[in-house]
């Protein structure tokens, strides 16, 4: 084979492989898409839809069947208020201890 064959052949195998990873990530962004639509407003615990209701000033989704509750990013900190050295840092510490207090890094 010659060389410019050879650079033919590996500039080929460089487009089929830039467009094999092009193609999964628009299959990889098409499964999200059909992921959300399937669960999008179902209990994660029994699968029934959730309704949204107003909980002192902040909308949070209920399940219809179960009565569990989801809440979006930040509306546990503002349900919580500013109190959060008490119940939210015991909460949070049971999952692996995401808060640590500055003595902990010494
Ligand atoms: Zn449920």
């Amino acid at each position: 084979m010659s060389q410019e064959e050879e650079y033919f052949k590996k500039i080929e195998a460089e487009q089929k492989a830039k467009l094999k990873a092009d193609q999964d990530a628009s299959a990889a962004a098409q499964a999200e898409i059909a992921l959300k639509e399937l669960h999008f407003h179902k209990c994660g615990k029994c699968g029934h839809d959730m309704n949204t209701e107003v909980y002192r000033g902040v909308e949070i989704e209920v399940c219809t069947k179960c009565q569990a509750v989801l809440l979006d990013p930040g509306e546990l900190n503002t349900l919580a208020g500013d109190d959060n050295s008490a119940w939210i840092s015991s909460f949070f510490s049971v999952f692996g201890g995401g808060y640590k207090t500055p003595d902990d890094d010494t």
